[in-house]
């Protein structure tokens, strides 16, 4: 089955919109049998995880982290990944910065997370703090802020996302409009399973999709 929806899912996704295989909890041939289907991003939620994968999977495809990181994993992450899609803080934006430059590696791109439903203990930056966040770790050099990266607060009507999607658009195109030096605004993620298709009308190009693509988790 996991063949057939990702092919499903890369026909009905519009050109210049990337599938990210969230795959937590997920074997390393189930992730090989998504890979072997077209998938080509892995994303992943914790560093271990990712870890043990990875051991089987290696670089047949690029690797997301869209779990929250810490940052003493910071070293650990830029090994593996080429993307964080969850910084949220000028902190661990400069310990990936510094991780990069100890293990040589180019820069890691990265996403700021938005909490766009601005909910107090979820992860992400307020809305209204994005622009600053952006601009204060725009000049490390071993970082490259290219978009925004949002959960949304769980809903089950796809259409209550909406609005937090669309907030987040907002400041994506503010981002791009004010051409700050070393950010390349071209990615936006958002959307899951229930979601994407929402998400795709207000302007995704990267969506996150796990049970539709594996099926329904057996634990985590
Ligand atoms: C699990 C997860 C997804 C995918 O969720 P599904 O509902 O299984 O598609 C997307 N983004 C993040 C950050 C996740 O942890």
């Amino acid at each position: 089955m996991i063949r057939e929806n990702v092919q499903e899912i890369l026909r009905e996704l519009p050109e210049g919109v990337e599938l990210v295989g969230a795959a937590k909890t997920r074997t390393p041939e189930e992730v090989l049998e998504a890979i072997e289907a077209g998938l080509r991003v892995v994303g992943q939620n914790y560093v271990q995880e990712a870890e043990r994968v990875f051991e089987i999977v290696g670089r047949r495809a690029r690797w997301h982290m869209i779990g929250h990181l810490q940052r003493n994993k910071a070293k650990k992450a830029v090994q593996i990944f080429d993307m964080i899609e969850t910084v949220d803080s000028v902190r661990l934006a400069e310990a990936l910065d510094r991780a990069c430059a100890t293990a040589g590696r180019p820069p890691i791109s990265v996403l700021v997370e938005v909490n766009s439903g601005e909910e107090e203990q979820k992860a992400g930056v307020m809305p209204g703090r994005v622009a600053s966040l952006v601009r204060e770790i725009s000049s490390l050099e071993n970082i490259r802020v290219e978009g925004l990266m949002t959960m949304g607060p769980f809903a089950g009507d796809p259409e209550e996302a909406r609005p937090y999607f669309r907030v987040t658009r907002q400041i994506f195109d503010a981002l791009k409009d004010e051409g700050i030096p070393g950010v390349d605004m071209r990615y936006l993620s958002m959307g899951m399973s229930n979601s994407y298709r929402v998400a795709l009308e207000e302007g995704a190009n990267l969506v996150r999709i796990g049970t539709k693509i594996f099926g329904e988790r057996r634990y985590g």
